[in-house]
């Protein structure tokens, strides 16, 4: 496995602290609304990753933090708590937002075929050792305390600077404009380990510490967690590329403080998912979210699709129409994959050799792309249909694209489609036309992009007593 290492702007060969076995560190979600797909879109990618590493025989054991306190809304230590604001817009408390928008972030990740990590730990789960590693910090004279919070010191570490490659004085105007400054800092680029106060609103959560009653700084979250469950070694820590400063350089500078020794060999960050006006935000413009895709008909899949097309380590802009020409090209493949005969004797050589081409393909610093040209040649190859479906079961452990199974439920809604418009005969000429004549109208509004027109037509059906339901076969209906 060939893999790009943020932390030496290099493609190397990946090699794990312990033989066959890997510890992987993912950066969660801030759990105060739900994820946009461009967030799903590094969940997808490092998902891509971990299996491609257990595909490769690897013991993978991944963790993955919940952000459930103490993110504040700017990247450094200022604005208001992410959590408190998300729970004021609904008027609930923070724990009921965090559960809430968790549970709707695990669900968004199975729609997408994305694997639950196998530790999933909340940072109001872990103060204990928060504050055990900030003590430490402090009693090894890398933190101070000034008035009411605790600061680390960013120049006693060396290298601060390693993995974002920033200049000092590029850091000096790194810190945002519009943040007023903390002038409790020695230093710019320090930052708060724990609060115990804040010019911000009150916190609703906070917890007795050695500095009184407080609340963690971000940063130390992920440290903390990731060595409580996976010890002093890192093998390789993932996240979005606006993670490697400050939050990915301050984990940096912490972890290696406390413990005193290199603690990460690599570092894995995803490329931005841009709209056409740029980064993509909660706040600004559609808020594009998993439900809403499926709310215009895609299916969550095709989306997928259309992220492995990409390069991990390339922006990547989202429009519904490319977002189309994805959807149009999966459901091919899709129908192409539903009419493969399954009788005959599967060539076992053709399926190992398919395994290894796919593999040296995707494992030379993922490229995803690629990998999918490896479904096309198998489809083309001169082997039986069981052959092929056997090649494509397997590469599609790591595409994870639902290439069988989407086939296998067209198959299934063929045979039902077929029944259920034979059962629609018995329906009144006159009201049959009418039907038909507003499920194309519908679907010339979608086609449009029209979707309130194809709401509103759907109302309407819905009205005449009519359910439809949109298939990969065009729409089916049934009057009630
Ligand atoms: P958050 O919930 O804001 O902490 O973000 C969750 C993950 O999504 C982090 O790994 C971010 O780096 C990543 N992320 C944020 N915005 C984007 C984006 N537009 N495209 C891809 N990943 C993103
Ligand atoms: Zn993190």
């Amino acid at each position: 496995m060939k893999i790009y290492n943020t932390l030496t702007k290099k493609v190397e060969d990946f090699v794990p602290n312990e033989a066959g076995k890997v510890k992987m560190y993912t950066c969660g979600p801030t759990v105060y609304h739900f994820a946009h797909i461009g967030n799903l879109r590094t969940y997808i990618m490092e998902d891509i990753l971990e299996k491609i590493l257990r595909y490769s025989g690897y013991d993978v054991t991944r963790v993955m933090n919940i952000t459930d306190v103490g993110h504040l809304s700017s990247d450094g230590d200022t604005g208001e708590d992410k959590m408190l604001k998300g729970a004021k817009r609904e008027k609930k408390t923070v724990l009921e937002i965090a559960e809430f928008y968790k549970n709707a972030f695990f669900s968004d990740c199975e729609k997408l075929n994305i694997k639950y990590p196998d530790i999933v730990d909340p940072a109001t789960n872990c103060i204990d050792s928060f504050i055990a590693m900030v003590k430490a910090l402090e009693d090894k004279g890398y933190a101070y305390f000034a008035d009411g919070n605790v600061y680390f010191d960013t120049t006693k570490v060396e290298n601060y600077n390693e993995l974002s490659g920033h200049s000092t004085e590029e850091l000096m105007v790194g810190v945002r404009d519009d943040v007023t400054e903390d002038l409790n800092k020695r230093n710019k680029s320090d930052f708060v380990l724990w609060f115990t106060k804040s010019k911000f609103d009150d916190q609703e959560l906070k917890w007795d510490s050695p500095w009184g009653v407080g609340y963690p700084g971000w940063h130390i979250e992920c440290s903390a967690i990731c060595m409580k469950h996976l010890g002093n070694k890192l093998d390789i820590h993932c996240g979005g590329i606006d993670n490697i400063f400050p939050h990915h350089t301050n984990e940096i500078a912490q972890s290696e403080a406390y413990t005193g020794e290199k603690w990460c060999n690599y570092w894995f960050h995803v490329h931005h998912l841009n709209d056409e006006t740029g980064k993509m935000s909660k706040s600004k413009g559609d808020f594009l979210t998993v439900s809403l895709l499926e709310s215009k008909g895609y299916d969550p899949l095709a989306y997928r699709f259309f992220c492995l097309q990409s390069h991990y380590r390339k922006p990547l802009v989202f429009s519904y129409e490319a977002l189309d020409q994805a959807t149009g090209a999966y459901n091919k493949l899709i129908r192409r994959i539903a009419s493969l005969k399954k009788d005959g004797e599967v060539d076992t050589a053709f399926v190992e050799s398919a395994k290894q081409e796919f593999i040296d393909k995707v494992a030379n610093d993922m490229n995803t792309a690629l990998g999918i040209t490896c479904i096309y040649d198998i489809l083309k190859a001169n082997v039986n249909d069981v052959t092929k479906l056997e090649a494509l079961k397997s590469i599609d452990y790591v595409l994870s694209v639902g290439l069988i199974d989407r086939a296998e439920k067209l198959n299934s809604q063929a045979s039902s489609t077929q029944s259920e418009n034979a059962s629609n005969d018995n329906i009144d000429p006159e009201l049959k036309a009418k039907i038909e004549e507003l499920i194309a109208k519908r679907r010339e509004a979608k086609k449009a992009k029209d979707f309130a027109s194809a709401d509103a037509i759907r109302a309407e059906l819905s009205d005449m007593g009519v359910t439809i339901k949109d298939t990969r076969e065009g729409t089916v209906y049934t009057l009630n």
